[in-house]
């Protein structure tokens, strides 16, 4: 599987993209360059009326929809179901952040069918937001915020493994934001509470949508100020200082967990 190269597609603004999901899998089409999302006038499969389709912004002159299926779609020449995750090794950037968005937009939508306040049915209003047909609260897609930050000591950074990865890699302490908390608060509670270090100098590194299934992760860089190295049990089953010699398993290259490690590696 190669990263296909950027192009477009598209000749026709009658076209549209076709975001298809069924679960976390999104439908792809073969090409010449690999996998390329689906792209036609029609959706190349039949859609029935209670689906939904949702908006998404125009790429490349033509029009995104998204919408989600119940059966995988198998047996389809020329498509596959691809996992999101997975579609960031073979879908050039702009594609695999649209499916991003897709993916969350769909989220928000099955878990905002009914009004939170009196229950009545959600409607779309715009595009990104819904409108209680009977109270009238409006609601719009909720980002779940997250900090993960790369922690520094002297030619070492520090590295953990929490319970709830799926692989044998190591990633760095990271947590959601709290009601009422800053970004830099954040930092400092979520690395005290899972290692037991204090830090100090947190700088911004960069942002990033994480859409499994509506985050936002906010990258920083801090340095060590002093503590003694003592894991959560309960979040983590290894936290450890690590350095150029001893790099365990890294997380994938979607993930801004690895743009910091990575930016740390080539300095
Ligand atoms: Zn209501």
């Amino acid at each position: 599987m190669g990263k296909s190269k950027r192009r477009d597609y598209c000749l026709n603004d009658m076209k549209c993209y076709w975001f298809i999901f069924c679960k976390d899998d999104l439908l792809l089409q073969h090409n010449e360059y690999g996998y390329a999302v689906p792209c036609s006038d029609t959706p190349p499969v039949k859609l029935a009326e209670w689906h939904t389709l949702i908006n998404l912004p125009i790429m490349d002159g033509c029009q995104c929809k998204a919408v989600r299926v119940d059966a995988p779609i198998i047996n389809l020449d020329g498509f596959e179901m691809v996992g999101l995750r997975a579609s960031f090794d073979v879908l050039p950037k702009e594609y695999y952040d649209m499916a991003g968005k897709a993916a969350e937009l769909l989220y928000w939508d099955a878990s905002s069918k009914f009004c939170g306040v009196c229950g009545g049915p959600m409607k779309f209003h715009t595009d990104i937001s819904k409108r209680c047909t009977n109270c009238g609260k409006e609601v719009w897609p909720q980002l779940a915020t997250a900090i993960i930050v790369r922690v520094e000591r002297g030619d070492e950074i520090l590295m953990v493994r929490a319970r709830n990865f799926r692989g044998a890699y190591y990633g760095l302490v990271a947590g959601f934001v709290e009601t009422g908390e800053t970004l830099e608060q954040c930092v400092e509670r979520e690395v005290w509470e899972e290692t037991h270090i204090k830090v100090k100098n947190i700088r911004y590194f960069g942002s990033q949508p994480w859409p499994y299934p509506c985050g936002l992760m906010v990258a920083f860089v801090a340095d060590y100020a002093g503590g003694e190295l003592r894991r959560d049990a309960s979040e983590l089953s290894d936290a450890r200082w690590v350095n150029r010699n001893n790099m365990p398993d890294i997380p994938g290259r979607a993930s801004i967990a690895r743009q910091l490690i990575d930016d740390w590696l080539e300095s």
